[in-house]
């Protein structure tokens, strides 16, 4: 790292992530450019913010590799197949996400570096890194909860407050640009298609996600239930003794975390391999005790005891642990109906998680499909369904897989993209609910068609179920 000084060093793309990315790097005294394909208001400010600290920076053409570059430092939403990264690879450049970068700048100011717990997988991610940060918080480790869940990896390695222990989030995409990255333990949690337009494939995106477990010291967990994340421990290349630890729903076997009559039961870190499996807490800790979330808690009970936590403070991180909003929040009950916002189920396998969750639901959903079908979701959450309401660009797939495998099924199409499209939605399934039921926000789809992001589509669900509870009362 201490070679970068001097190096000419180019950024791609802008952001959150690249802005951070091209600081650090002029910091370390390289030559640095940034390049984005991008000219306009928010862009340009961010360059006169770079360019005041002397940073070359070169807006409207993300394609040419400037001259004498000799690393690529990437933002994760470029893809591979980016004309920049294909020059780049005809010359021999190298290319490293901030991770990586930050990965490489680990211990740079003397301190021993803090290990990484990491966490991956289609759907989940977020929701296994705050419970496993609780849990070690609750052990009295010096942690944080980083990376892809909005604090750069950067930010955190560079500043000098001393970590036991990081628990990370690592996407798909940040995966694919982290080559040294070697973490202490990881978790994939699940594989489901996503984001495939960006790595090309579903074998690619398998193994962008697998990376996680390269060289890991001491613990690869995976999903019983998920063949394909044991597969990816199988191919991994790890450390010498480090093991493959299952989680799953039902009583678990050897080297397993698994739940036996509403308790949270670890068969893989006890003490005697022989002695029985140690209980580590209720089902009832865990909010919501959804079945995809007590998922989360086993494998972020699984990362906290491969680092060596107690029990007891497995139990204390897991009932400290609150969920994020837009993730199956609970709105409002109006008329005997629970309206439940899960605006972050952004694709088909998240959608089905929370649908499993209720037994009569008045289903919202549409929006951007990302190259997804809606033939599985339909078939499997079916019987589930009083009726459905749909908004959004994408609708029309999601009415098709209705009529194909649930014709019995009453669906409005509301035939909008609007913002305003949402309260209609909302008064729409009140008018399809009777009392006990659940309408439920769980779009399946991603946002940007009519919002700027999954917050604000939940933000506006919301409202517009408080409205209704104002009205009706
Ligand atoms: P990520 O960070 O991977 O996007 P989140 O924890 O933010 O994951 O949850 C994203 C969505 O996926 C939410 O809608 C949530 O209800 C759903 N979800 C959470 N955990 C799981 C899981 N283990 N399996 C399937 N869906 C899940």
């Amino acid at each position: 790292v201490e070679e970068l000084a001097g190096r000419r060093v180019t950024v791609a793309g802008l952001g959150v992530s690249g802005v951070p990315a091209a600081k650090v790097l002029q910091g370390l005294g390289a030559d640095v450019t940034v390049v984005d394909g991008a000219d306009g208001e928010r862009p340009r400010a961010q360059a006169a913010e770079l360019e005041a600290l002397g940073v070359t920076v070169r807006l409207g053409d993300g394609a040419t590799l400037p001259k004498g570059t000799e690393l690529i430092v990437t933002t994760p939403g470029w893809k591979p197949s980016s004309p920049l990264f294909l020059a780049a690879a005809e010359v021999g450049v190298p290319i490293w996400g901030d991770v990586e970068l930050a990965w490489r700048l680990r211990g740079r100011n003397g301190e021993v570096p803090a290990p990484w717990l990491a966490v991956t997988g289609t759907n989940g991610k977020t929701t296994t890194v705050r419970m496993l940060a609780a849990i070690l918080e609750a052990a009295g480790l010096r942690t944080a909860a980083v990376g892809n869940i909005g604090v750069s990896l950067l930010d955190v390695v560079l500043a000098d407050e001393p970590y036991d222990v990081l628990a990370v989030e690592l996407s798909s995409y940040q995966l694919h640009w982290a080559s040294s990255v070697r973490a202490h333990s990881a978790v994939v949690l699940n594989l489901a298609p996503d984001h495939l337009d960006w790595h090309g494939s579903m074998e690619a995106y398998a193994a962008d996600k697998g990376r996680i477990y390269e060289g890991n010291q001491v613990a690869c967990v995976y999903n019983t239930a998920d063949p394909a994340t044991e597969a990816l421990v199988r191919e991994a290349d790890v450390e010498e003794g480090c093991r493959a630890i299952g989680f799953t729903l039902a009583s678990p076997g050897p080297s397993e975390l698994g739940v036996v009559d509403g308790i949270l039961v670890d068969r893989a870190f006890v003490p005697d391999r022989r002695s029985n499996a140690q209980e580590l807490a209720e089902v009832s800790d865990i909010s919501p005790p959804a079945p995809h979330n007590i998922a989360n808690a086993l494998a972020a009970a699984a990362l906290a005891r491969a680092f060596g936590v107690e029990p007891a403070a497995v139990r204390d991180g897991l009932r400290a642990f609150r969920p994020d909003d837009h993730r199956i929040t609970h709105v409002e009950t109006v008329d005997g109906v629970e309206y439940v916002n899960d605006s972050k189920a952004t694709n088909t396998h998240a959608a089905e998680a929370s649908l499993a969750a209720y037994e009569h639901i008045v289903w919202i959903a549409g929006g951007l499909a990302k190259g997804a079908a809606f033939d599985d979701l339909v078939t499997r959450s079916a019987r589930h369904l009083r009726a459905v309401v749909l908004i959004g660009a994408d609708r029309a797939l999601i009415r098709d897989a209705l009529a194909r495998h649930a014709p019995e099924v009453p669906v409005v199409d509301l035939d909008r993209t609007d913002t305003g499209a949402m309260a209609a939605a909302v008064r729409a399934a009140h008018e399809l609910a009777r009392p006990g039921d659940t309408v439920l926000l769980a779009p399946a789809c991603a946002s940007m068609d009519m919002y700027l992001d999954y917050n604000q589509r939940g933000d506006v669900f919301a409202e517009a179920v408080r409205d209704l509870a104002a009205t009706a009362q």
